[in-house]
């Protein structure tokens, strides 16, 4: 009996694995003429400053709709397209429609406004990638300081000598550095100290926790008073009650990011949330 269900066990396994993999092939599969077929775009979240009571930045975030199989999260198609390199063309879409759309938005009179973009390591380790960005500059009239590029701690911890020039390099373009999903991966932090970033995003995870989780509320609370003590700006991500904001606002987060206040929105549906004053 106890031979039959571990069989049975086996085979549900096996299973669920195959399926694993034909999704994962379709998903390569279609993801090549993705781009070309026009069926990723980006959605936009509102990064909004809690002493400003307002957004101030906004985080582009790609989707990608299929006419047949539907959305497909960011999460599952990102790293098969980091693994087949697609990522590099997806990556200039992205960082180039996201400084149009804030062109745009500085056009129309919000004139502060920043956007900040996630970046994948596979971008950065890609030889044309500052070329790329310088003609981007060239082309589309926004400010690197208005622009803020999100990296993992993955990529901060690095040691690709390429992807720490590069990085160099894009900061001396004037372009500010965020690391995303603070403290989700690695408990090294000796890599503060090594390029000049300028944002900590609180990952999600944390976020989740501060109300219930007391180890983690004074965790939580200690990377803010480090991110400050290094000039560093904070952003909580995964904002999604105003217990969680009180907790934030206690502790002098400066800006908060979630489903609280917007969750990522196209473009066109923008414009009345960056017009309002947000409770905070
Ligand atoms: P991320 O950069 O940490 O982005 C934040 C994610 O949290 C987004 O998921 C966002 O929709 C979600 N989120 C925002 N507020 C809340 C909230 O209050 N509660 C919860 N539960 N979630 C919230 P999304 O859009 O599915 O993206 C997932 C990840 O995919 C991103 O995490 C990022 O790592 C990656 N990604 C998205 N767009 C891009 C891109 O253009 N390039 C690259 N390289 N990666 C991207
Ligand atoms: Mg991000
Ligand atoms: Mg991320
Ligand atoms: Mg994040």
């Amino acid at each position: 009996e106890a031979k039959k269900k571990g069989k049975n066990q086996f085979l549900r396994y096996t299973k669920q694995l195959e399926q694993r993999r034909a999704r994962n092939l379709l998903i390569e599969r279609l993801l090549h003429t993705a781009l070309e077929q026009k069926e990723i775009a980006l959605y936009y979240q509102p990064i909004v400053d809690t002493s400003l009571k307002k957004t101030v930045g906004l985080e582009a975030l790609v989707r990608w709709h299929h006419p047949d199989i539907g959305f497909i999260s960011p999460s599952e198609f990102i790293p098969i397209a980091e693994e087949n390199g697609l990522i590099v063309p997806i990556g200039e879409y992205v960082l180039r429609t996201a400084c149009e759309h804030l062109s745009e938005l500085q056009h129309s009179g919000f004139t502060d406004l920043y956007m900040s973009v996630n970046l994948s390591l596979k971008q950065l380790q890609h030889e044309h990638f500052l070329s790329f960005v310088q003609q981007l500059l060239h082309d589309i009239h926004v400010h690197p300081h208005n622009i803020e590029l999100e990296i993992t701690e993955t990529i901060a911890l690095s040691d690709d000598e390429h992807v720490i020039r590069t990085i160099q390099a894009l900061k001396q373009l004037g372009f500010r550095i965020a690391i995303d999903d603070f403290g989700s991966g690695y408990s090294s932090i000796g890599y503060l100290k090594q390029f000049t970033i300028d944002t900590l995003k609180i990952d999600k995870s944390f976020i989740f926790d501060v109300i219930n989780h007391d180890a983690t509320a004074r965790l939580t609370a200690a990377v803010i008073t480090l991110g400050h003590s290094l000039g560093l700006q904070i952003v909580a991500e995964g904002v999604e009650s105003t217990e969680h904001l009180s907790f934030l606002n206690k502790h002098r987060c400066d800006r908060v990011q979630g489903y609280l206040f917007s969750p990522p929105v196209p473009f066109g549906q923008l414009f009345p949330l960056l017009q309002q004053r947000v409770n905070v």
